[in-house]
Parts: structure tokens; sequence; C-alpha cells
């Protein structure tokens, strides 16, 4: 298949309900379960490994008018916590049959409960991850709690998961993850192929389809987006950092391109590439999922990084990917994005690598204004 016309069904992909996208699935799968992950991280592959379809719960975007959950809700608190639960009332999870949270914020905690005391149709787990990195028990302690969850998906739905099935699991999504980081390499070495509205589609669609289908696509794009027209622009080089769980409107994203960013590096739908290299497949697969958590993991505001000061994650970004500024995207009431900022750019500012704060909510609908900011922004670099 073409690039665009992949990227095109990508689009038509994420625009179905979640729900729809389980039911399709289910009649070619009879019997089978889907369970859906909150961001950031959960394990796919435990969900896999069950015969289950992982999806990604991601939010309601600007296509679901909130009717009920904001009753449930302080005014506060960030769109997708409001939007996922909106989900459940509005039926478009009708389909999914069970939830993953874990402990990115106090919201995404209670979220979890709230869809317990509201929904009890669903299996809700809630995967407690390790807060303390450096500790040696931390492999072990997140190797147990997989158990759980797994031995939690087995009691729910009568499925099976091995080590032998979580084994295959791994390879598989170890086998996705490679080719998004070459993607990603790809975005890097030539952003005028492949623009982030697209990479997020693609990576989007990703969170919504069966991974084996994934795969082959990820395979097609690969082959066929060196041959691709794109002719390099007078652009600045920039890392969007912020916006790991709540998703940004497209049009945010369409904007920060058209205002004359090349964005090299984001933490968008950081979970489904969580780690950096290949889960070892091994003996022990819980083991190896709990250690790799830890030991080969994307920089995230949602994780403990031990002692380090929490720009050093971003600076490396902005290094290996040549980037020229960072544009910070914390969604609106996003504790940990906003928490993560003030040390963030205290980090750049002693780097000398230049910055801009735009805040978005999935709601937001207008642009101009953002548009002006990021164009002057822009402008002060190339021109100075
Ligand atoms: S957007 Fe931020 S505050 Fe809201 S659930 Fe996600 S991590 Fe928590």
């Amino acid at each position: 298949m073409a690039v665009d016309q992949t990227i095109d069904r990508c689009r038509e992909l994420i625009a179905e309900p979640l729900g729809v996208i389980a039911e399709r699935w289910k009649e070619s799968h009879p019997g089978g379960r889907v369970a859906a992950c909150f961001p950031v991280w959960s394990p796919a592959e435990l969900i896999h490994a069950g015969g289950m379809l992982p999806l990604g719960l991601l939010g309601g975007g600007a296509t679901v008018e909130l009717t009920h959950a904001d009753a449930r809700f302080q005014s506060f608190v960030c769109s997708i916590s409001k939007s996922t639960l909106e989900l459940g009332f509005q039926g478009l999870l009708k389909g999914v049959d069970g939830l993953v949270f874990s402990n990115i914020c106090d919201v995404a905690r209670n979220l979890s409960s709230i869809y317990k005391r509201n929904f009890p149709h669903f299996h809700v787990d809630y995967l407690h991850l390790p807060q303390n990195s450096t500790s040696a028990g931390v492999a072990d302690y997140t190797a147990e709690e997989l158990r759980r969850v797994a031995r939690g998906f087995e009691s729910a739905f009568g499925v099976k998961i091995t080590e032998d099935s979580i084994g295959k699991s791994v390879e598989l999504y170890n086998a996705i993850r490679a080719r998004l980081r070459a993607l990603y390499a790809f975005r890097i070495a030539e952003p005028q192929k492949l623009s982030t509205v697209e990479l997020y589609l693609i990576l989007r669609a990703l969170t919504q389809a069966d991974p084996e289908e994934s795969l082959i696509r990820l395979d097609e794009l690969l082959a066929e987006l060196p041959g691709r027209e794109g002719r390099p622009k007078d652009r600045i080089r920039v890392v969007i950092e912020g916006a790991f769980c709540e998703q940004p409107p497209l049009g945010l994203l369409e904007v920060l391109e058209e205002a004359g960013c090349y964005v090299v590096e984001d933490d968008l739908l950081l979970g489904w590439r969580w780690f950096t290299s290949d889960v070892p497949v091994n003996a022990d697969p819980f083991r190896a999922l709990g250690q790799s958590y830890v030991d080969r993991a994307v920089p995230s505001s949602t994780r403990h990084e031990g002692r380090e000061h929490r720009s050093k994650g971003l600076i490396e970004k902005v290094r290996r990917s040549r980037a020229d500024a960072v544009i910070f995207t914390p969604p609106k009431f996003c504790e940990p994005a906003l928490f993560d900022y003030v040390p963030m750019k205290q980090g750049l500012e002693r780097e000398a690598i230049p910055h801009l704060l735009v805040e978005f909510e999935e709601k937001m609908w207008t642009f101009e204004r953002t548009r002006n900011e990021v164009e002057t922004f822009v402008e002060s670099m190339l021109f100075d």
C-alpha cells in the first residue's frame, strides 16, 4: 500500500470509536477479549499473550461532548480523564472488556476507581509501577506486579497467559518497537519526507489495530518512505515535550509544522514505544519486562529516574535529534508535565537551548494565537 494511502487509512481508523474497533475484531475472533490501556505504559504483551487484543484508551478528543463525566470530576482536572470516562457513559467502549490504568498521577488513580464504581461490567486493573527506579528490588517488584495483572485477566476472562505465550508476544512487540524506532530515526534524518502529523497518525493507528497487521504495514512504510518526494524547507528543528498522556489535537501539530518547525523528536504515545532496545526473551518474561521497564525506558515525566536532573533526558533528546529548540506542550492541568516544566526549562537555559511553552487541551479548536506565538519564536531563531 502506498504511503499516502496507509496514512489515510490510519486517519480513518483513529476516527472510529474504540468499541467499534473492538466489536469488529471480535467478529473475526469469536470468543476473543479486548483490553484497553490508559497512557502512559501498560504491558500490551500480557494482553496479547492471553489471546486478547490490546488497544490504547486515549480519551474522546474533540468529538465527544461531556454530558455525564463533568459531574464526577473537579473542574480543574485534565480533559483526557473526563472524556475517557465519558466514553463509558456514552457506550463508546461497548465491546471492550478490560481496562488498565497505572500510577502516573492522582487523576489516573481516581479515574480507575471511578470506572470500577460506575461500570462494574469492565475488568479494571490498576498497575502499580515502581516509584523508586534505583532500588535493588525494582525488577522483582515489577515482575510480581505484572504477574498479578496477568492473573487478574486469567480469572476475569478464563484466558491463559503462559511464559511461553508472553515470550512470543514480547518478540512481536519488540519487532513493532524496532520499526517505530526506525521511523523516528527516519524523521530525524529526513523530516521533510515524514511529517509529525503523519507519524502521529501511524503511531496512533497502531494503538487501535491488530499488532500482527500493524507490523506488516510498518514494514511497507519503511520500505516506501525513502523514495518519497520531499524538499527541505527553511524551518527550525524542535523537540516537543509534555504530550505523553492527553492527546494533542491534530490541528495543533499541523500548526507547529506550518508555523516553521520540523518536529524531530516528541513524547507522543510514549507507552507504545517505551523500550529503547529489545526486551530480552528469556526464561522469565515477567522479570524481563519488569527489568526493562526501568533499564530500557525512554525518559518520562511519569517515571521517577533516581537522582538525575529532570532535564537530562530532554537535553539528550535535543542533542540526538540535532534539534534547535524545545516546544513544551503540557495539557492544561496535567500535573506531571507541569511539575517537570520548571526544572526542564532551567536545564535547557543552562545549555542555552531556546524553548517555548504552548499549553493545549484536547477540545482546543482555534490555533491562531498559537500559530502567531510559534511563528514569532521561529522567526526570532531563523533571523537572529
Ligand atoms: S493528562 Fe496528565 S494529569 Fe491527566 S491523567 Fe494524564 S498524566 Fe494525569
